[in-house]
């Protein structure tokens, strides 16, 4: 057989390097607002009915996902991080910068709002939050929540000193497909029968402006962060101009993309048959949506997870699957 080396200059002159592609062992989360969705539709193997969250691709020391085989099997996406900065081009900074979670609203999630970088780097020293969502399935009349209708700071701690959460919240009616890009700042609440694909910066801090007066099972509602949400939250609420999703054809499929930002990107890749995805970024975080098939020739299926690293130039698909890819 070929030595190693001579392996390598073949797969060199077929144009392909071999490199890394990670499979990841998602975290769950269990939350008051949870449900079982996770298990009902992505087949995981959560840890109770009321699992609120899947930390699909993390390094956040809050729920830091394993690589599930191959040479670093077992080892944290953090440690890799940590040790093997190769695997992301070395680029630079002092955590994985992005975290990508699958959320399940059975009920309402707590009205909130995230600071940006500046922000939570002095008051938490923490990432700030910007984040977005793609609806993947709801209940039928479920709604989302995105920005209020003060036009002052003034009006905004009115509202919340009166509970007066109806007026205050700008709340609409969503569909399967939908997607919202969620920069620090805005006041949000993800509502009961969403299933949500998320990506954002790799952050933990939410500040919760109200929570339903919801109790535990000890009686307690979980804790308020009223200042730090008047401190941080953007006012007047600016929409986002609806910016249109870019869609383009690829081999056997479509490619669209759904954001681009500072922060991160993310394309949808609805793929009927084989098609080759090029990585030219540091990491593609790789999220399997719908359907099943092959990737670089093993078998995936929805819900499965996958971080490409540096070293792979391309990636083979083949299958009839949607994937999402978050990258930088
Ligand atoms: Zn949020």
């Amino acid at each position: 057989g070929l030595v190693g080396s001579e392996m390598c200059i073949r797969d060199r002159k077929e144009g392909k390097k071999m490199g890394h592609v990670l499979k990841i062992n998602p975290v769950f989360k269990e939350m008051i607002w949870g449900g079982h969705k996770l298990r009902d539709v992505y087949g995981y193997d959560i840890p109770s009915d009321n699992t609120g969250e899947c930390w699909a691709i993390s390094a956040h020391k809050n729920g830091d996902c394993t690589i599930s085989d191959g040479e670093f099997a077992g080892k944290t996406l953090s440690s890799l991080w940590d040790e093997h900065r190769e695997l992301f081009a070395n680029i630079e900074g002092d955590q994985f910068p992005l975290l990508v979670k699958i959320i399940d609203a059975c009920n309402d999630l707590s009205v909130q709002v995230h600071p940006n970088d500046e922000y939570a780097k002095a008051h938490e020293n923490s990432l700030g939050k910007t984040e977005c969502w793609y609806v993947l399935n709801i209940d039928e009349g479920t709604k989302m929540v995105m920005g209020h209708h003060a036009k002052t700071k003034e009006e905004l701690v009115k509202a919340i000193e009166n509970d007066d959460y109806d007026n205050l919240l700008n709340k609409f009616d969503i569909k399967e497909g939908d997607f919202f890009y969620i920069p620090s700042g805005t006041i949000h609440a993800i509502c009961s029968g969403s299933l949500i694909y998320e990506a954002q910066q790799s952050s933990d801090i939410t500040y919760r402006v109200y929570d339903y007066h919801r109790k535990d099972a000890q009686g307690n509602e979980r804790q308020l962060h009223v200042q730090q949400s008047i401190d941080v939250a953007t006012v007047p609420y600016v929409p986002l101009a609806a910016d249109s999703m870019v869609e383009t054809a690829i081999e056997n499929g479509t490619r669209t993309k759904l954001v681009s930002s500072e922060f991160f990107t993310v394309n949808k890749y609805e793929m009927t048959g084989k098609n080759t995805i090029v990585n030219d970024k540091p990491f593609q975080l790789v999220t399997v949506i719908k359907g099943n098939g092959v990737i670089n020739g093993n078998s995936v299926k929805m819900g499965d997870n996958f971080v490409v690293c540096a070293d792979q130039d391309a990636v083979e698909y083949d299958g009839t699957m949607t994937v999402m890819i978050c990258t930088l």
